[in-house]
């Protein structure tokens, strides 16, 4: 007998290997962990198939040396779907199982899980009160105020908003303040009142539409305006499949899985949800994990790689602001979960809806073809509406630091009746360049094509590529001159000067660098939200899902250096960058007014944008695509290779190139290249990339394919590193 087993390594297929004798063949069921002999070591893989043909004689196989499970951990439909992924992307069957263990389980530990340990104030710590902890330990003092709230806290609660929580909670247990008790697995928050508002008749509508075929599959986009209420369509549809008995999937970009996220859910739903966030530790994943392939939790809420989890019974399936990059894994395994949900729903045979206010091309294409049934929401939730949007011709306008007179003046009107603003800008640190004002010298990357960002804050040059920093020089370099200029404009800079103009203002800047420490960002968030900041500053963070009641202006800063791209898809992220960022203002009974500054009045695509909205931009992008025959009306694979020598990158994609233009393939299909990477050097080694096209999927799969095992055998191939990129989102 022969099982197939998928190893961690690049090999694309499974391995072989053999099996004693007289071994149990019962324990050999498809999806169990088995140790097998690699090499000289001995490693975890997951068994794939059983009774197979080798390739080669059997005598020589290896033989397997325990298995570790007494159930398979994926079902034969979920195999199906890991195999299908594999295929799909190219990427080595072990790796692409290893995505879908906790990391517990790709180590070997058991399947059944431990308690989860959470501290709760005992009797003597409810008698505690803050003054008898030291005045100058304000860390101290911030956690014990957290615990009086009388909750079991787990760590994963606790290091969402803590650093160095541990050796308080060790020696407050130690005094008696505090109890140590074992849960299960993962602890539950009290759940707070279902919200008490009707669906109004287009989220009804679009509710009963997927509801009505919910016995198979069907995708659906569910394309509302911001602030429609496209959550509360979510959780009705969720709310109908879990009363039968099963469960659901719900994907969220990286920056929309909050805890108040999960509370909403929860809330409206009366059952606890597990969110697999990356505040989990390594127990705490693994005990999500298990919850949703044993049943016992019916909702998933997670980021992309939550797509690969095993559900008992799954019934439906969620993708929230579904045209957002981070959906797409950008390295290693180079996935899209938008588009594997979407086939995991076709495998489980179950529904999939897509969401978002901006829809990718890709799916509003789908759309036209049939493939995806349309459903929108056109009006806000309550009694919001949706706000005006005016292009602000900034040419020739006198500018404050980047700021015209008639968006100063807006925002004084605003603050006056006492709203918020929120100003987007998309760049952190002080300013993106800084350059000597005698001799025009520049602060640039040592290891990238890039130039130094300024952060006044830690008077540092920061490159935002490969995170080098430097003290900010005092003296030029080259001239000695120690006159600097500070070219463009950042989120510090901005926050400065709003700051000294509306000084009695709280401004409150939410970006990559305020946001640093754990729990800062909810907490900004928080603050936003609740109205005690009066002006906000931020990058696209702020920009995304944040539902900030009392904002009813938006200025946008500076968009004009994005319109002019090189990647043919910046477009599109634009209009959706502009869309969403407007859509933060007027979310509720006020009015909202979006201002945006530009000296490009006349691009297409503001105008289009602002005089006729997202979809009639949408429209005339893909008539553009069709006309290019670009994706989603083609197709592109991406294969990228850097090196710290630049030739041999080059001519390992050189010889890929050979390779391809020797075998045949049925439909036409190109390659382009080898060219330079928009940034050709990174961190020290350049980049270069071949781009294969071709309007036949198949085709240019089945090209791919007859090329690949001589890919692996180059001999360069150890001296490069190397990726394929298949339906590529940035061709960085
Ligand atoms: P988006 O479509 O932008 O994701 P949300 O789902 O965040 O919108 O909803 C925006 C706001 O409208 C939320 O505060 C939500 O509670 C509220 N809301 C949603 N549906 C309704 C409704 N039918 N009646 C009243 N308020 C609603
Ligand atoms: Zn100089
Ligand atoms: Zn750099």
């Amino acid at each position: 007998m022969i099982i197939q087993v998928a190893l961690p390594g690049p090999f694309l297929t499974a391995l072989d290997y053999g099996v004693e004798p007289n071994f149990q063949t019962e324990k050999l069921q498809p999806g169990v962990r088995v140790c097998v002999p690699f090499r000289r070591q001995t490693k975890i893989g997951l068994l794939l198939a059983v009774d197979v043909k080798p390739d080669c004689d059997p005598d020589k196989l290896k033989l397997l040396i325990e298995v570790l499970d007494d159930q398979p951990l994926f079902s034969e439909r979920e195999l199906a779907f890991l195999n299908w992924a594999a295929h799909y992307y190219h990427e080595p069957i072990g790796e692409v199982v290893m995505a879908a263990l906790p990391k517990r389980l790709r180590a070997g530990e058991p399947l059944a899980l431990p308690g989860l340990l959470s501290w709760q104030r005992s009797a003597m710590g409810r008698e505690i009160s803050l003054d008898q902890l030291p005045k100058n330990a304000p860390k101290q003092r911030a956690l014990w105020q957290a615990l009086s709230n009388n909750q079991a806290w787990s760590s994963s609660q606790l290091n969402q908003q803590f650093d160095a929580w541990r050796p308080l909670i060790k020696r407050w247990v130690s005094q008696g303040w505090l109890e140590e008790r074992e849960g299960s697995c993962l602890s539950h928050n009290e759940l707070a009142d279902k919200p008490g508002h009707q669906l109004n008749a287009e989220q009804q509508a679009a509710v009963d539409q997927v509801l009505a075929q919910q016995a198979q599959f069907a995708a659906f986009l569910l394309q509302g305006v911001t602030g429609s209420g496209k959550t509360e369509v979510y959780l009705a549809m969720i709310e109908a499949v879990l009363a039968q008995g099963k469960q659901a999937l719900v994907l969220v970009p990286e920056i929309g899985l909050t805890p108040q996220t999960a509370q909403r859910f929860e809330s409206y739903l009366q059952k606890p949800v597990v969110a697999l966030h990356s505040g989990l530790n390594d127990q705490e994943r693994h005990c999500a994990w298990q919850l949703v392939r044993s049943g016992e939790i019916q909702v998933l809420l997670g980021t992309r790689s939550a797509l690969f989890t095993p559900f008992a019974n799954l019934g439906l399936c969620v993708i929230d602001e579904e045209h957002d990059l981070s959906f797409k894994q950008q390295d290693g395994f180079r996935y899209s979960a938008r588009d594997l949900l979407v086939r995991r729903a076709q495998m489980s045979n179950v529904p999939v809806v897509l969401g978002s206010a901006t829809p990718s091309l890709e799916s509003l294409y789908n759309v036209e073809q049939g493939r995806y049934q349309h459903l929108t929401l056109t009006q806000r939730a309550g009694s919001a509406q949706m706000p005006s949007i005016r292009l602000l011709d900034i040419r020739g306008e006198r500018l404050n630091e980047g700021v015209s007179t008639p968006l100063k003046t807006a925002m004084e009107k605003h603050l006056a009746a006492g709203n918020q603003v929120l100003l987007f800008l998309n760049r952190r640190g002080y300013a993106p360049v800084l350059m000597c004002h005698d001799c025009g010298w520049q602060a640039d990357c040592p290891s990238c094509d890039a130039n130094l960002t300024y952060h006044q804050a830690w008077h540092e040059l920061r490159c935002h590529h490969c995170g080098f920093s430097q003290k900010a020089p005092l003296v030029c370099p080259k001239c000695q001159s120690k006159e600097f200029v500070n070219v463009g404009q950042g989120t510090e800079r901005l926050e400065q000067v709003i700051q000294s103009w509306f000084a009695d203002k709280q401004v409150l800047r939410i970006d990559r660098d305020t946001t640093r420490r754990k729990g800062s960002l909810a907490d900004k968030v928080e603050q936003a939200r609740s109205g005690e900041a009066d002006i906000l500053i931020g990058t696209q963070m702020l920009a995304k899902g944040h539902h900030f009641p009392k904002v009813t202006l938006v200025g946008l800063i500076d968009l004009d250096q994005g319109l002019f791209s090189v990647d043919y898809r910046a477009a599109e992220r634009m209009a959706q960058l502009i869309v969403q960022v407007a859509g933060r203002a007027g979310r509720a009974d006020r009015k909202g007014e979006v201002l945006i500054q530009t000296h490009h009045p006349e691009h297409p695509l503001l105008r289009s944008l602002v005089a006729e909205g997202y979809s009639a931009f949408a429209k005339d992008a893909l008539a553009e695509r069709e006309a290019a025959q670009l994706p989603p009306y083609g197709f592109q694979i991406l294969v990228r290779a850097e090196s710290f020598d630049p030739q041999h990158a080059l001519d390992f994609l050189a010889q890929i190139k050979q390779v391809l233009l020797e075998v045949r393939v049925e439909a036409p299909c190109e390659v382009w290249g080898p060219v330079s990477a928009p940034m050709e050097r990174r961190q020290g080694r350049y980049r270069y990339q071949l781009l294969l096209q071709s309007q036949h999927r198949r085709s240019l799969q089945a090209w791919l394919s007859q090329v690949e095992a001589d890919i692996y055998r180059l001999p360069l191939v150890s001296k490069v590193r190397w990726s394929l990129d298949i339906d590529p989102q940035e061709l960085r």
